[in-house]
């Protein structure tokens, strides 16, 4: 690594790591990114098992009207497809499928649930409020409603969700990358100047310029642009001299990381007398599965929250393990023996990421705005975390990336 001064150092090749980049040596700038890991996408990442893709991290390319990945995907000859979402899942209890008075009273709990949310949007809630408190004076299945979704579609419980950040969130239609979103995120990498394997350690912007320390050396740039993830920042992956400003460590500690997490179970070939593609929900035991999407042999199991930090927890191979005992206890123990090979996507684990996305923590609320402050006119965070509307989402991660190179482009000009 040369210390000769750049004007930017973009500090992760994830989503924003890489719109940042990309903004950057548009507007003639001389910048470097560093990233981590062998590879670009950050939590856009298309795993494999045996041969047979599937997104371990983002796959769906949320509200499609207003996301930046549906010009970026045309503009790489990336075909997007229609998601045609979870509402036609079958549900299942103890393996086995609900009758028609137990999927009536679900539907019932779930419409609940969604026009308590409606109402939300409309009121506005008490500050502090947060999503289990919407649903505490509610029925079950809004209770229950509220749970899958807090852990399904956040990774967290609900208690812990603030619930004025839900609300804020955009929403819209859904696409998928047949081919892999992490495979689309990536191709944004092509051309730009990223440095792998090499792991930011120490960032010091106590002078006119910062010093950006990494594990094979260290850079000098006249501004940094941040988009680890929360979670490597609240764990201290990388230290700060001077330490950041207690505004910034406020908004850090307002939040925390949810824990999303998959498992890909590949079979031989085998449906189980199910279509291509389904879904199932195994409720109360916190899966849901995705059966053959793509008409691939695999089936993909999300969680979240508390049972995904428990079986998460325990390893890869007991992570699979149980994964494959719940898929069989609704499609029978044929699913044992047609098991091929599993796969994890356990984000909690990995160093670089700390969890699935950013959770703002009941009564936080500001904390995504307050993050997004710049720190000495030098130093800014970007990435899922500070998207407002658009957090936990790559498309928003993105449009952060864009924000914070054009605040630098302007302070530079
Ligand atoms: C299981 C799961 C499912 C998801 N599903 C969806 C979905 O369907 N749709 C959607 O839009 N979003 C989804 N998301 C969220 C989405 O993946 C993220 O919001 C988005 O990818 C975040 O982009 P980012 O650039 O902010 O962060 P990241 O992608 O995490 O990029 C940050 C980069 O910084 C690197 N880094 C970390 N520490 C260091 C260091 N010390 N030095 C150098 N580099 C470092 C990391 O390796 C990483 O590449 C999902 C996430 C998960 C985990």
């Amino acid at each position: 690594m040369s210390t000769a001064l750049c004007d930017v150092v973009v500090v992760g090749a994830g989503a924003a790591g890489l719109a940042a980049g990309r903004a950057l040596i548009e507007a003639g700038l001389d910048i470097r990114i560093v990233e981590a890991r062998t590879r670009a996408g950050g939590r856009a990442f298309t795993d494999s098992v045996v041969g047979q893709p599937f997104d371990a991290g983002a796959a769906y390319i949320h509200f499609a009207d207003r996301n930046p990945w549906v010009a970026l995907a045309a503009e790489f000859g990336v075909t997007l497809e229609k998601h045609r979402g979870w509402g036609g899942g079958v549900a299942f209890r103890d393996g086995r499928r609900l009758d028609a008075g137990a999927t009536a009273a679900r539907r019932a709990g779930m419409a609940q649930f969604w026009d308590a949310m409606e109402t939300a949007r409309e009121e506005q809630p008490a500050s502090g409020a947060s999503l289990g408190d919407l649903t505490a004076g509610l029925s079950e299945g809004a209770r229950d409603a509220a749970l899958r979704f807090g852990q399904h579609a956040i990774g967290e419980e609900p208690e812990r969700i603030d619930l004025a950040d839900l609300i804020a969130q955009w929403e819209g239609p859904d696409l998928v990358a047949p081919g892999g979103y992490g495979h689309l995120v990536a191709a944004a990498a092509r051309d730009l100047p990223v440095s792998y394997g090499v792991q930011v350690t120490r960032i010091d912007w106590s002078g006119k310029t910062v010093l950006v320390e990494t594990t094979q050396g260290a850079l000098r740039a006249r501004h940094v642009v941040v988009t680890v993830p929360v979670g490597v920042l609240r764990a201290g992956g990388i230290a700060f001299a001077p330490a950041l400003p207690a505004a910034t460590r406020d908004a850090l500690s307002g939040m925390t990381m949810g824990v999303l997490s998959k498992v890909a179970l590949a079979f031989d070939g085998a449906r189980f007398g199910w279509p291509a593609p389904s879904d199932a929900y195994a409720l109360g035991t916190g899966f849901n599965f995705e059966l053959f999407p793509f008409g691939r042999d695999l089936v993909i199991a999300t969680l979240g929250g508390d049972v995904a930090r428990d079986l998460m927890g325990q390893g890869d191979e007991a992570a699979i393990a149980a994964t494959l005992d719940v898929f069989a206890s609704i499609v029978g123990g044929e699913a044992r023996q047609r098991f091929v090979a599993g796969r994890t996507a356990a984000w909690m684990r990995d160093p670089f990421a700390e969890g699935g996305y950013s959770v703002v923590r009941p009564g936080h609320g500001g904390a995504r705005a307050a993050l997004r402050e710049p720190v000495g006119g030098r130093v800014r965070f970007a990435g899922e975390a500070t998207a407002e509307g658009g957090s936990m989402t790559v498309g928003g991660a993105t449009l952060e990336g864009r924000r914070a190179a054009a605040e630098i482009v302007e302070a530079l000009a």
